[in-house]
């Protein structure tokens, strides 16, 4: 019977073994040197601000993986040989496989700044890394400031972490403005007030130059490009992460950022495959990028792979892209794509409402010559995920988006409230005349 081995426990290879088991008899085994068990990484932070406990971000329960025969190696994958069929492991020992994936995930990016490696500077992706800022920032008495570097989706997070027990935090962004990379700049300055107005000390267009040691080389301060120096005790590194693969060096497997796979996620070694926030496709698919580093990526990359192995070759075909994050307490959803003013396509206009006082507000990318509709995003309100994958697989209008916007609604009680000025405003700003209007749920799907 073919031997399955997984390295890596996260959403990727999970998905993989639960669902090669439900196709398949096979043997397999995960091998992960993070935790014993399979946690669902986006919750980490809820559990430093004491809304869940580590087991309650463990979706299965402990028995789960042995009534499935799943296997579970709590080692570290040193070396992988593809002649052999071999795995090294920290410690000695030598793991079998007949096919092998690698679901290894991201580690946190460092540049190489000085100091980067002192005591107290850490970042926020694994268990350790919980445990760590545990340590580092039980409380204000101990930590009396944090800095963070680097304004993303994890520094936004850990920033939120901090607050939660009243530690001051000053966060370092790079940008002009909060992700304008990848946020439009109306939602990146509404989330620029927002920060500010969670007492975060948002220092834009600043970068880190190097961090200082106290004498027991513990940091102590930052030193900005700007000259300025900011005395602290923790230093949280969330410039991004990077595939995790450091240990593929001499294995002959190809690797460009991540693991190059084809769209069966395929590696350039028969029976080497590789899934998650690791991998890289050759070609984006579509106006994806090669390397996706999110949850629902690696879900359905594990999904699509459990199909091959198990004997019906199938291409990883992503569909629409989505995706949601919080910012602090506003939500945040998108669905097709909506560039920022750095990615934005040829032909792509904005329409944006925002919320006279409150943190929401919606963006709606159109085509500007065939007013086609091209994605959303949301702020503090929630949409359907469903509608707008029909409408984005049907070429729907703007003008049907804003029509029908009401059946997007996830809650109409809520929503209902915006609706009116939402579209007062489309109708304003492109001289329209439209009236919005609510299907039946029923009749849409008959549609679909
Ligand atoms: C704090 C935080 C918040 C996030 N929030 C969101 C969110 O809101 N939405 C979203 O879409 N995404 C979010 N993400 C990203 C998301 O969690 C990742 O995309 C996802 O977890 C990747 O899953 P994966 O299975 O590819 O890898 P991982 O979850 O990284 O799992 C890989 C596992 O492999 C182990 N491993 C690595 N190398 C070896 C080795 N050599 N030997 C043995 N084991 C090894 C690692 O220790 C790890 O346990 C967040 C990430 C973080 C850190």
């Amino acid at each position: 019977m073919d031997h399955i081995v997984i390295i890596g426990n996260g959403i990727s290879g999970v998905t993989l073994a639960r669902h090669i088991r439900k196709l398949s008899d096979k043997r397999i085994t995960i091998i992960s040197a993070e935790s014993d068990y399979f946690f669902s990484r986006t919750a980490l932070m809820y559990v430093y601000m004491g809304h869940m406990k580590f087991e309650h971000t463990q979706p299965y329960e402990n028995w789960f993986w042995k009534k499935n025969r799943i296997d579970l190696m709590n080692g570290f994958v040193e070396k992988v040989d593809t002649d052999s069929k071999k795995l090294l492991l920290k410690g000695g020992s030598t793991v079998s496989y007949d096919k092998l994936v690698i679901a290894t995930g991201s580690k946190p990016n460092k540049f190489g700044w000085p100091g980067q490696d002192l005591k107290g500077v850490q970042g926020l992706y694994s268990k350790q890394d919980l445990e760590m800022l545990e340590k580092n920032a039980p409380n204000n008495k101990v930590c009396n400031r944090a800095v963070i570097v680097g304004g993303g989706l994890i520094g936004i997070e850990m920033a939120e972490m901090l607050r939660s027990r009243e530690i001051p935090v000053t966060f370092l962004v790079r940008e002009k403005s909060f992700w304008n990379g990848v946020l439009p700049a109306g939602e990146s300055a509404m989330i620029n007030e927002h920060i500010i107005e969670h007492h975060i000390d948002l220092q834009l267009d600043t970068n880190l130059e190097k961090i200082i040691a106290d004498d027991n080389g513990h940091a102590k301060a930052v030193v900005t490009d700007k000259g300025e120096t900011i005395e602290c005790n923790v230093v949280g590194l969330t410039a991004g992460v990077a595939p995790n693969i450091d240990f593929l060096k001499d294995s002959g497997i190809e690797i460009g950022r991540g693991v190059k796979v084809n769209r069966f996620l395929e590696t350039n070694i028969k029976d080497v495959y590789a899934i998650g926030d690791c991998a890289e496709q050759h070609e984006g698919i579509g106006s994806r990028r090669p390397i996706e580093a999110v949850w629902y990526t690696g879900r359905m990359m594990g999904e699509t792979l459990a199909q091959t192995i198990c004997g019906n070759p199938r291409k990883y075909n992503p569909g629409h892209w989505f995706n949601s994050a919080k910012f602090l307490d506003v939500e945040y959803q998108t669905y097709g794509w909506v560039f920022s003013e750095r990615g934005k396509k040829e032909n792509e206009q904005h329409f944006h409402w925002r919320h006279p006082e409150e943190k929401i507000c919606i963006t709606v990318a159109f085509d500007k010559d065939t007013n086609q509709f091209l994605g959303i995003n949301t702020f503090g309100i929630r949409m359907r995920h469903e509608i707008f994958d029909q409408w984005l697989t049907e070429n729907k209008d703007i003008d049907h988006v804003m029509t029908y916007l009401k059946d997007a609604n996830f809650d109409p009680e809520f929503y209902n409230l915006h609706e009116d000025a939402i579209v007062a405003k489309y109708n304003s700003d492109y001289n329209k005349n439209i009236n919005p209007k609510k299907k039946s749920w029923k009749r849409i799907f008959s549609i679909a």
